[in-house]
């Protein structure tokens, strides 16, 4: 499959260009930085979500994407070091950047680099990882993030919602994302909802996403709700009002009772 398409990037695209970003101060998650183990301001993705605050998805992943194990050492030490110096207290340290993390074919080596780092840094900080959930079967990749303290998959539709909405590109298959789920030893679904381009609200969309999370029984930590609020990659996409993501709320907690939702609003 080739991508040959190379689409602009908008100057509000939120691409990074270092392994280590932040400290940023949210009321909900305290002090936060982020982590990327892709080259700067380069977009290393397996989708193409039309909500995507990184841009569009304009080309096949290439080796000089991927950082060095030993240069994304280097770079955190340097970082952390800088940061703690400060004294801000770090709170949660969530691994996302420029793309799917899980790409990266060193995941689990960087993974044990970047605890090794907050274990002497910010032994208290909670690690995160957000990820598209299609490589989470792959051989190391499961056992790499149980090692973390928080996993968030994301789910943003099924069948043909889900393609409009994400745009898989490449390797990713039901059969495998539901067998990495499985291998994890918990995990959040996040779930983005959109209004226009990719919409998958519609009470179908919704009625699909809730018969298949059943099918599978899935049993996740919790349900984070999202609507679009950072330049999305493609013109067209609408973020839901207030009383709109309430109604689809409700109709997701019905999927999977007893596992709390939560709205996760801008700051
Ligand atoms: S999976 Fe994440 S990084 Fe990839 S296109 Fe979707 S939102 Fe962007």
């Amino acid at each position: 499959m080739t991508l040959q398409v190379s689409l602009p990037k908008k100057p509000g695209h939120d691409l990074v260009d270092s392994c280590v970003y932040g400290p940023v101060r949210s009321r909900r998650l305290g002090w936060s930085l982020g982590i990327n183990w892709f080259a700067p301001m380069t977009k290393v993705c397996n989708f193409d979500c039309v909500y995507c605050q990184l841009g569009p998805t304009d080309r096949l992943p290439r080796r000089e994407d991927f950082v060095s194990p030993a240069v994304f050492t280097h770079e955190v030490e340097t970082a952390f070091a800088r940061i703690a110096s400060t004294g801000i207290p770090v709170d949660v340290i969530t691994i996302s950047g420029n793309g799917e993390p899980t790409l990266h074919p060193q995941t689990p080596d960087l993974i044990d680099r970047l605890l090794a780092a907050r274990d002497r840094y910010f032994p208290t900080a909670r690690t995160w990882i957000l990820t598209n959930g299609a490589r989470i079967h792959v051989d190391g990749i499961a056992q790499s993030l149980n090692r973390l303290d928080e996993r968030a998959v994301k789910l943003d539709g099924v069948g043909s919602w889900f393609v409009a909405v994400d745009k898989p590109l490449f390797g990713f298959r039901w059969e495998t994302f539901v067998e990495g789920l499985r291998k994890l030893r918990d995990y959040h679904l996040q779930v983005m909802v959109v209004k226009g381009l990719g919409e998958n609200i519609a009470p179908a969309a919704l009625a699909e996403w809730v018969e298949w999370v059943h099918r599978q029984e899935l049993r996740p930590k919790s349900i984070q709700l999202y609507t679009v609020d950072r330049c999305p990659a493609y013109d067209g996409v609408r973020p839901l009002a207030p009383s709109e993501m309430a109604q689809v709320a409700d109709r997701l907690v019905q999927a999977l009772p007893g596992v709390p939702l939560e709205i996760v609003w801008p700051e």
